[in-house]
């Protein structure tokens, strides 16, 4: 790695030459780092926003899952029956489905070795539980903060061998050359007062692009808020996406963000709604019951449905308390609460008994009984069964004894992301895009595969470019030459934003807009004529980022208003294009339709929905965006997972001649 200036149209930036730069610095960007100086890959250099920003190091759950290959006890397993499991969601590449399911048992191991405390038995068996989509007892947890200690494990792995990580570094820029990657433009952002306003360039054989995914978007979210993602400036740089229409959607709490799944539902809190200014609490959900055991059942049910999904909506399934919620927050315009103070009631619908342990389901009640659970309020029930639970919102400054905690339904993970092949690099060559900015899932992915694939992808990816990639990069002034235009265009963004100046309240209140937008009509509940009108907003709002300034000081804030207009862009035109193609409800979303059904009596007709087989099940929708914005797409056939046909004698001959990494 090498330090020098260049010049480019009569500024001079420092260029940073060097072969490999990972950026960010989430549990797969650090891996990628680990794996690469593993491999001989000396020449390296991690870029990130902040160390201790990103989804991995600031998230969890109740029990945060890892899913890997199942490596306990006597039940049978294999590669090829994992790589079912994650392939029969729908619409993902058989051979990414394969590689996840191989390398899921290096990567854990990897990570176990590193120190991350997945509980093993005396016989040293890392023992395993189901989680939703496994048929086997693949998942295994350290606890609900799994990923952090992941991030923690894998950042003293890389301390310890004194990889060079670079921060506060944001990436504002992709340079491109020939259909490959070329570099980086970035701002050092404690460089942002001083003359240049920290503007750098990065002059790379290989870029690695863990950014997380583009959690910027949407206004309900459980993604931390130190979280934005930079899916946009991939796109941007001609980087593919595929699968952007996949995501994860849940019942979080908003004020401190935390899927309120497990023993949150299961005590069966009271769910409220309240004007804007928290007057007139109403517990919305009676109207739309028959019975209190069906209301009951459907609260308790969320605890490990946690997940919208559209197949559990008829008949009055769990997922309709998500559309209800639905209805109050974005139709309505209302707030909606958990309330654990309460048991739920009657109030707004005198058909329905009052509550009693009597009225719930049998499976709830059992469940209660056997946890010794029959205290009388939510609280109680709560503080007995994981206390814990409610220790973590006082930690976050929420009394669940005192208050009631506000929710909506909130998007947690992207399935679908960047394009990669099977070593993650996407058909921007030398561009390799890991973690959850890849999107090598599809519609249904077994829970805890997110943290598998960014290990898996991000050793896939230091392999190649330690096979293949070892190149250095071109000497400072022939970089400068090529992407001298490019660069050019970033510096105008920067010199018209602080010529401007500007209010960072402008600017807030720009990414509110999107952000609503995308929660309003891009996130479960998906209409063609919101989403039409929805992407025209956003083109136009594109149009009008030029005319808001900016601080030195909110450059990457401005800048990441970008990326994530042009996001929203790929993301919405991705949406519209599936339901053209006569996309049904699937994976987490709805897709709405006149002639559709309805959810649950009480509903208006804007609720109709489609549900039934998915026609597009085979195949995955390829999303391109413009520099003019337009976007284009593609639909391939999902390749299959590859057949069982290694002979080792063959594999060891191929091995050896140095063609299997290709
Ligand atoms: C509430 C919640 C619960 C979850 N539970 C599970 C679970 O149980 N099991 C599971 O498998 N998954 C789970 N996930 C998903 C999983 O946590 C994430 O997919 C994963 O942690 C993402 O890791 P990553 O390394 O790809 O990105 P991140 O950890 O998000 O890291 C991204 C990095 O890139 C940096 N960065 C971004 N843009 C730039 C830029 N322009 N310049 C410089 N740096 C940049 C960031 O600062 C950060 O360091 C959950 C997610 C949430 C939100």
């Amino acid at each position: 790695m090498n330090t020098t200036n260049v010049t480019i149209n009569g500024t001079t930036y420092p260029v940073i030459s060097v072969n490999t730069v990972v950026v960010g610095t989430g549990a797969a960007s650090l891996n990628a780092a680990v794996q690469l100086d593993r491999l001989g890959v000396q020449d390296l250099l991690i870029l990130t926003e902040r160390v201790g920003g990103g989804t991995s190091c600031n998230t969890g759950s109740d029990k945060q899952t890892y899913y890997k290959l199942s490596v306990a006890g006597g039940g049978v397993d294999s590669p090829q029956e994992m790589a079912h499991s994650l392939f029969d969601g729908g619409a993902m590449h058989g051979d990414l489905a394969l590689i996840e399911a191989t390398l899921s048992a290096q990567g854990f191991y990897h990570l176990a070795g590193l120190g991350v405390p997945f509980p093993h038995d005396r016989y040293g068996s890392f023992v395993g539980y189901k989680t939703d989509h496994d048929p086997r007892q693949r998942a295994t947890s350290a606890g609900p903060k799994t990923s952090m200690l992941m991030f923690e494990k894998l950042l003293a792995e890389a301390r310890r061998r004194n990889l060079q990580i670079k921060e506060p570094v944001e990436v504002i820029g992709i340079l491109t050359r020939d259909g490959a990657c070329a570099g980086l433009v970035c701002l050092d952002a404690s460089q942002l007062d001083a003359p240049g306003h920290g503007l750098f360039l990065v002059n790379a054989t290989n870029v690695v692009f863990g950014t997380g995914g583009p959690a910027v978007i949407y206004q309900d979210s459980v993604y931390p808020t130190v979280h934005t993602g930079s899916t946009g400036i991939a796109l941007e740089a001609g980087v593919p996406g595929q699968n952007l229409t996949e995501w994860q959607y849940g019942l979080a709490s908003i004020k401190f963000r935390w899927n309120v799944s497990g023993t949150y539902q299961q005590v069966i809190p009271r769910y409220i709604s309240t004007a804007p200014d928290g007057s007139d609490a109403q517990e919305f959900l009676n109207p739309f019951f028959a019975s209190m055991t069906t209301l009951t059942t459907d609260i308790f049910l969320k605890g490990y449905q946690w997940p919208f999904d559209p197949r559990k909506v008829r008949d009055y399934g769990s997922s309709i308390v998500d559309i209800l919620v639905y209805n109050e927050c974005v139709v309505r315009g209302r707030r909606v609460f958990m309330d654990f103070r309460a048991n739920p009631t009657n109030a707004g619908n005198p058909a329905l008994a009052p509550f009693s342990f009597d009225e719930l389901g049998a499976e709830a009640r059992t469940y209660l009984e056997n946890s010794h659970a029959l205290q009388d309020t939510p609280i109680a029930r709560l503080h007995h069964m994981n206390p814990l639970a409610i220790t973590l919102y006082a930690e976050h400054g929420i009394d669940l004894w005192t208050e009631p905690l506000e929710v909506a339904v909130c998007a947690q993970h992207n399935n679908g992301g960047l394009k990669g092949n099977i070593w993650w690099e996407s058909d921007l060559r030398h561009f390799f895009p890991i973690g959850e900015a890849n999107g090598s899932h599809g519609v249904y992915r077994p829970g805890g595969s997110a943290l598998n694939s960014g290990q898996c992808g991000s050793l896939r990816a230091a392999q190649f470019i330690a096979a293949r990639y070892g190149d250095t990069p071109p000497a400072p002034d022939a970089f400068a030459a090529a992407v001298a235009a490019q660069v050019a265009v970033r510096q105008r963004q920067v010199d018209n934003l602080t010529a401007a100046g500007g209010s960072h309240a402008a600017l807030e209140a720009y990414r509110t807009t999107l952000q609503a937008r995308m929660t309003a009509y891009g996130a479960y509940i998906r209409d063609a004529a919101q989403l039409d009108a929805a992407l025209a907003e956003a083109r136009a709002q594109l149009a009008a980022w030029d005319t808001l300034g900016a601080t030195p000081a909110d450059l990457p804030y401005a800048l990441k208003n970008r990326d994530a207009i042009l996001t929203q862009i790929a993301y919405l035109a991705a949406m519209q294009e599936a339901l053209r193609r006569g996309g049904v409800s699937r994976g987490s979303y709805m897709v709405m339709h006149p002639d559709g059904e309805l959810p649950c009596d009480g509903l208006g007709d804007a609720f109709r929905f489609v549900l039934g087989d998915d026609p597009l099940k085979e195949e995955l929708c390829e999303t391109t965006l413009a520099p003019d914005g337009a976007v284009t797409h593609a639909w391939v056939p999902r390749r299959p997972i590859p057949p069982d046909d290694g002979w080792y004698e063959n594999i060891w001959a191929a091995y050896r001649e140095d063609e299997i990494i290709r």
